[in-house]
């Protein structure tokens, strides 16, 4: 069959480098280009409709184009795209978010995860007048040249080049869940940053009481508390995974879910924090696009319509579908774990429980890239990499998830496992 998306790719490689944006979007033999996407499902160049797990990596909570949504976001359009002044959608975002999340007393909008991460970083350093971050290894937190240190997949020191080794000597990285290097957490550390739920090695969950001695570390040490909260925010629940474990940090960033589909980041915390930020404090923070009023409507208007039940229901059909994987590989003696939460979860090839990055590391990444393109074939994209997160919408219907299971079934069938 011809395949648009292959030439396109190579088109594509002359002026982009790699052929992609951002680079967990290419693999082999080439990406697929989408020309639209709706509900549950990816409408590809090539005259294909896929089932998508990996929407686009985390911010469509109620799938692609919900019609609510367009409407909101047109009303906003025709208003304005960009203003260069306060306005009521970033007045009314905020006071939304303050609400559902209780320890943010005041944020800050800016564009992306990772800029909310830098902007962070440089409010601990303000505050605590110390130099040193801690992050856990495995952690993603945005392309941040302070924390770009272990890599994730493969794990190599620095994960980029390009990176001063004054700034990589700042910061130390732990392992995630491993209680005995808390004591890594001392006098001259400025803050702590962590995903309270590993989104970005796959999923990993926190273990019993790690996020509790995490935070009672920093509180010892005076170090500033970071959650990244950019996947599980308004993602495991309207309050984060920080009401799910009930623990306050002191910083909370945000992404994703809040930006209704559009580019968006967020750090806020107590107001003595907040505070700082300029033009109300000396630390500095600012950006053309801060708060851009599209991106806010969006926002709002997924955030208003987010009420608590749609979490169980997400839940419900996360969890009806991963057992269903498991049978199905269970069956065929083909080893998996499957870390799983609210509407999150990953397959590792392995027999071994997955509890930080190392043993993430361990697990059969051959076989991962078997399944991931026997699924392809098959209608179903997942993220084409072993070290993202599957994530389900409130689009992802019944037929959704037969037609996955089906497909699941197909692809363990096919020999060479
Ligand atoms: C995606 C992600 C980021 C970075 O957000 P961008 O908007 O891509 O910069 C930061 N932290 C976590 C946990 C993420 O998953």
């Amino acid at each position: 069959m011809q395949m648009r998306s292959n030439d396109l790719f190579s088109r594509s490689r002359k002026v982009l480098p790699g052929g992609v944006s951002s680079p967990v979007r290419s693999f082999r033999p080439y990406p697929f280009f989408t020309s639209s996407a709706h509900g549950s499902r990816l409408f590809t160049e090539d005259g294909r409709e896929l089932i998508d797990y990996c929407m686009a990596y985390g911010p469509l909570i109620f799938g692609h184009t919900p019609s609510f949504l367009l409407e909101f976001v047109k009303d906003q359009i025709f208003k304005g795209t960009v203003f260069g002044t306060p306005h009521l959608a970033e007045l009314e975002l905020a006071e939304e978010i303050i609400r559902a999340v209780p320890s943010m007393e005041m944020v800050r909008f800016v564009n992306s995860g990772g800029e909310a991460a830098m902007s962070a970083i440089r409010l601990s350093r303000a505050f605590t007048k110390r130099d040193v971050v801690v992050k856990f290894d495995g952690c993603y937190h945005g392309a941040v040249d302070s924390l770009l240190v272990n890599g994730v997949g493969i794990k190599k020191y620095p994960a980029s080049d390009g990176i001063p080794t004054t700034l990589l000597d700042k910061t130390k990285v732990i392992p995630f869940n491993d209680f005995s290097e808390l004591d890594g957490i001392n006098e001259d550390v400025a803050c702590v940053i962590v995903e309270p739920v590993m989104g970005n090695m796959g999923v990993i969950p926190p273990e019993k009481g790690f996020l509790q001695e995490v935070r009672r570390a920093c509180d010892e040490a005076g170090a500033i508390l970071i959650f990244d909260e950019v996947i599980t925010g308004f993602r495991l629940s309207r309050g984060g995974a920080q009401r799910v474990f009930n623990i306050k940090p002191d910083i909370t960033l945000l992404g994703k879910v809040i930006g209704g589909g559009f580019p968006v980041g967020v750090f806020g915390g107590k107001r003595e924090l907040m505070e700082m930020v300029a033009p109300a404090g000396r630390v500095y923070n600012a950006g053309t696009f801060n708060g851009n009023p599209v991106t806010m409507s969006a926002g709002l208007a997924v955030l208003r319509k987010l009420e608590d039940h749609i979490y169980s229901d997400l839940e419900f059909k996360t969890e009806f579908l991963c057992k269903g994987i498991e049978e199905i590989f269970g069956d065929a003696d083909i080893p998996i774990q499957i870390n799983r939460i609210g509407s999150m979860f990953t397959i590792f090839f392995t027999q071994n429980a997955v509890k930080d990055a190392e043993s993430a590391r361990r697990s059969r990444v051959d076989r991962f890239q078997k399944f991931h393109s026997l699924m392809l074939e098959r209608g179903v994209f997942l993220p084409p990499s072993q070290f993202e997160c599957c994530f389900l919408s409130t689009a992802h219907v019944d037929k959704d998830i037969e037609e996955t299971l089906q497909a699941t079934l197909s692809a363990v069938n096919v020999d060479g496992w």
